[in-house]
């Protein structure tokens, strides 16, 4: 059998986008309501109220009109000013791509950077602000999505706070498929997306704005203001009294409202337990087949994606295509330093189920063997199973 890449594939295994819910992509479908519609505004007040509770925020979230990206590039212009001294921490792609933005609002970016299968440690963090009083802003991705790997952005939060330092945090490819929130790590600007693990489309993000991130944005002049990039502009454009900056995304915000009924409907504590459950059993399987985790150790690996070292000799490229072509299952690539060198299996939202840990497997393990590599599929099904079935 061989799946043509002209037609979707059958499951879509990756790390953003995912597959969306069936209800959110119902949910697309609503009316489209006029902006200024008394029941528009309305609904963008409860929404944004709902996002609020979903990330357990004492203020109300922002809800930017674009792709994350675009979020984190507006809050390095918007927090950061050249009297900064930002602490960058790099342990993967995203990480360390922050620090290139930041620099760009401040000559002074010191950096601490591991290996791409590390995670930062919480007590090079102290030593570094220890040493360097004037550090005011520290950044940091949880999950870097390209290696699979999380920080400790609760305890390296704890650190910035005693500091005094602004912390800025990306948790794009965690929020709401594992505990975290921008209140537990003290974040003064908490960027994350609908698109991963809440299973929405691209194009919508929320960010999480402290009290004192408000002020200090506020009393930058150099914040975008009248611009795409502006967070400061949508300070109260959630209250329904209030005119937006411009016209929101009204179909992606009917899709995000569907998404936090699931996520909260279900129970957020049960939805990030079957993040962990996917990823704990797909880590099982890729052990009992031979293969091996990118992560340095299963403590840092991500709830939400395992990414697994690709086998001395094989093309990754070609693994994901003989998947593809075979099984009709997508794999994410590595990204940037991590390109080439692991293959990433998306546990996010709708594919956050155990038994995509079984196909995710197969489909891994049965392209392995199509290379002319030799790994025992089986052994990691019953692995997989083993765990599923010790949950159950
Ligand atoms: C997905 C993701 C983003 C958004 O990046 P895109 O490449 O535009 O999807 C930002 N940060 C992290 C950690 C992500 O996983």
């Amino acid at each position: 059998m061989r799946y043509s890449n002209d037609r979707p594939p059958v499951i879509t295994l990756t790390t953003g986008p995912v597959n969306a819910y069936p209800e959110v992509l119902t949910g697309l479908g609503r009316t489209v309501l006029y902006d200024y519609d008394p029941a528009f505004q309305l609904f963008y007040e409860r929404l944004v109220e709902k996002a609020q509770k979903a990330m357990r925020l004492s203020t109300r979230p922002v809800l930017i009109q674009g792709e994350a990206v675009m979020a984190l590039e507006a809050a390095a212009a918007s927090l950061i000013t050249p009297a900064d001294t930002v602490l960058n921490l790099a342990s993967g792609v995203y990480g360390k791509g922050f620090g290139h933005w930041a620099k760009r609002h401040s000559p002074n970016l010191l950096e601490i950077e591991v290996a791409y299968n590390e995670a930062i440690d919480p007590q090079a963090v102290a030593d570094m602000l220890k040493a360097h009083p004037e550090i005011s802003v520290v950044s940091v991705c949880h999950h870097d999505t390209p290696s699979g790997t999380v920080n400790p952005i609760n305890e390296i939060g704890a650190l910035a706070a005693a500091h005094g330092a602004y912390l800025i945090v990306d948790a794009v490819s965690s929020f709401g498929g594992m505990d975290t929130h921008p209140e537990d790590c003290n974040a003064d600007i908490y960027v994350t997306g609908p698109n991963k693990c809440l299973g929405c489309p691209p194009g919508l993000t929320m960010v999480g704005v402290s009290a004192r991130a408000w002020e200090k944005m506020k009393a930058n002049a150099a914040a975008p203001r009248a611009s795409v990039l502006s967070i400061v502009d949508w300070e109260n454009a959630w209250s329904r009294d209030r005119p937006f900056p411009f016209t929101p995304s009204v179909a992606e915000l009917n899709g995000f409202d569907v998404a936090l009924d699931l996520y909260l409907g279900e129970g957020p504590e049960n939805v990030w337990e079957r993040h962990a459950l996917t990823a704990r059993a797909t880590r099982a399987g890729i052990a009992a087949m031979g293969l091996d985790l990118w992560a340095a150790r299963e403590a840092i690996a991500s709830p939400t994606t395992t990414t697994v070292r690709t086998p001395d000799g094989i093309d990754e490229a070609k693994l994901r295509q003989a998947a593809r072509e075979r099984y009709g299952v997508v794999f994410s690539a590595g990204r940037g330093a991590t390109l080439g060198k692991l293959t990433r299996i998306g546990h996010m939202g709708p594919t956050a189920q155990p038994i995509h840990a079984v196909a995710g497997l197969t489909a891994l393990g049965g392209a392995v063997n199509a290379l002319g590599h030799r790994v025992e599929t089986g052994r990691g099904i019953d692995a997989a199973m083993a765990v599923i079935d010790a949950a159950a």
